[in-house]
């Protein structure tokens, strides 16, 4: 364990970059080479070849220059819980396999949907992540509209109703894809997710949706589930909950919040209120290892009333038989798509009781800050090549390299691939990439409460250095990708943080 804690150590020390720029064709002859049905010698071997084959690729979240996905750097007390739950490898599941870590999840969810202001009857359980909360939450809303479409017992007995072609979800235009999965899987096909238009700063449009709910009566369909999205992973934006739920309350739709990204203004001190309306939702998706600084995995299903979460009870004789239920034993597994379960709660636990809530919503604080900075850096240079596309909601930024006097589409998209392509090939930067309207656009997503606005700066004059370069090229001999791009100056990963891990 020491040798394992010391090789972690020397890595996250010894490494200066946020990603080594290793190409798959580059890594893969290593892994043909290995046998898995021949050992090796020892362990320090095996340590050895872990180093040689993933530790030193690694991507470093906590890295200044990774900026590409809701990918967050993680306080120490959430990996000291992992140092305790997996050893001790708990699976919450029932009472006698995780005694005292089923009440310190139960107690977490309780916390939370006091947070959330779901009420008495509110519950929940943690997930994998805000997929399967989302899977869960439209689960739980189909199943209560075939309950009320085939009587009761429902499609969990004898699968889905007639006239289940009817049924129908709405989300808005930029809500996460997990939705269209699940509407997938629950055997309704991604065409059963309607899309709402959004307003100019990508948020569902009230008045859009109840016209699209209309449509829907008018033509016989049965919407039974609204998905507002309260951080939308591109734009940051937060849907206009008040309305929708009122929208939703008159007509008697479920609302599912999908507040995987958005979840930790909970703990904002300055932006909690951006969440109004959120108390008033069926269920809550909220993703711990995104604005809770949490390790992966760590997520959360939250429902206002306990007993939708009988949608996905099973009794099985050997496991939680139904006079365990009858008999106040709490076990997990009843409310829970899983069955064996990693212990999860407990690293947001020891956050809790050790950082505590405020500090959370103090980072999540400053990453907003932040990115409302850069974005000003960012609009200072607009009228040279950068384009911001829109106002920072939660902690992205959607822009691109656009010098002025080229306004060819396809130009300016090979220009930007190849700024992405170059910053991570050097390990500059991680920097995402996305398609809004139809245009090629680059994306910071800013989690990283220790990240400066130097930081951000070297990041931006990085890229206008990858983007001039190539330009240039492309006049002298018509669009040849070979560019050679001076090298950054000294990127320092030496930084020391009292609670956040590097
Ligand atoms: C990240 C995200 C999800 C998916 O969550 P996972 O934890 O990656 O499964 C769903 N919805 C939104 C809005 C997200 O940002």
């Amino acid at each position: 364990m020491q040798r394992c804690v010391s090789l972690v150590q020397r890595s996250l020390i010894r490494h200066q970059r946020p990603c080594s720029g290793v190409e798959p064709g580059e890594l893969q002859p290593e892994f043909d080479a290995i046998d898995l049905d021949r050992p090796l010698a020892d362990v320090d071997a095996g340590l050895e070849e872990i180093q040689r084959l993933y530790l030193d690729h690694a991507v470093h979240f906590h890295d200044p220059g990774y900026v590409a996905h809701l990918n967050c750097p993680i306080t120490l007390p959430s990996i000291l819980a992992e140092a305790i739950a997996t050893p001790l490898n708990t699976a919450v599941e029932t009472w006698d396999q995780s005694a005292g870590a089923t009440l310190i999840e139960q107690k977490l969810i309780d916390w939370v949907t006091a947070r959330i202001g779901l009420g008495e009857a509110a519950d929940g359980v943690f997930t994998s992540g805000g997929t399967q909360s989302n899977l869960m939450a439209l689960l739980m809303a189909r199943d209560a509209a075939c309950e009320r479409l085939s009587g009761h017992g429902g499609n969990r007995h004898h699968g889905l109703p007639a006239d289940h072609h009817r049924l129908r979800i709405l989300a808005s235009a930029v809500s996460h894809f997990s939705v269209q999965k699940a509407a997938a899987l629950l055997g309704l096909g991604h065409n059963a997710v309607i899309p709402v238009p959004c307003d100019d700063d990508n948020r569902m449009d009230v008045a859009a949706l109840r016209a699209r709910l209309d449509d829907c009566h008018n033509d016989g369909l049965l919407p039974f589930a609204v998905v507002a999205t309260a951080g939308t992973t591109d734009f940051g934006s937060i849907d206009p909950l008040p309305g929708i739920a009122e929208l939703c309350q008159s007509r008697g739709i479920w609302l599912h919040v999908d507040a995987a990204y958005g979840g930790g203004l909970l703990l904002s001190r300055r932006y909690r209120h951006w969440l109004a309306g959120i108390e008033q939702a069926d269920s809550v998706s909220i993703d711990y290892h995104k604005t809770f600084f949490q390790p992966v995995s760590c997520s959360a299903c939250l429902v206002r009333d306990r007993h939708q979460l009988g949608h996905v009870t099973y009794h099985a004789d050997y496991l939680n038989p139904h006079d365990q239920a009858d008999a106040g034993t709490p076990d997990l597994v009843n409310k829970s798509l899983q069955t064996t379960r990693r212990f999860d709660a407990l690293k947001l636990w020891l956050t809790l009781r050790t950082l505590g809530a405020d500090a959370l919503g103090g980072y999540l604080d400053d990453v907003i800050a932040l990115t409302r900075q850069t974005c000003r850096l960012m609009r200072e240079r607009e009228r040279d090549d950068i384009d911001v596309l829109t106002t920072p909601a939660l902690s992205t930024l959607i822009f691109r390299y656009c010098p002025a006097g080229i306004s060819d589409e396809t130009t300016i998209e090979t220009i930007n691939h190849h700024i992405r392509h170059t910053l991570s090939r050097r390990g500059e930067g991680v920097v995402a990439g996305t398609r809004v309207n139809g245009r090629f656009y680059l994306k910071f997503t800013l989690l990283n409460p220790q990240t400066r606005l130097e930081d951000m700066n070297r990041l931006i004059t990085r890229i206008a250095i990858h983007g001039e370069a190539f330009t240039t090229t492309m006049d002298a001999d018509n669009g040849s990708k070979e560019t050679t791009t001076p090298a950054s100056d000294n990127h320092t990963g030496t930084r020391h943080a009292p609670s956040i891990a590097r």
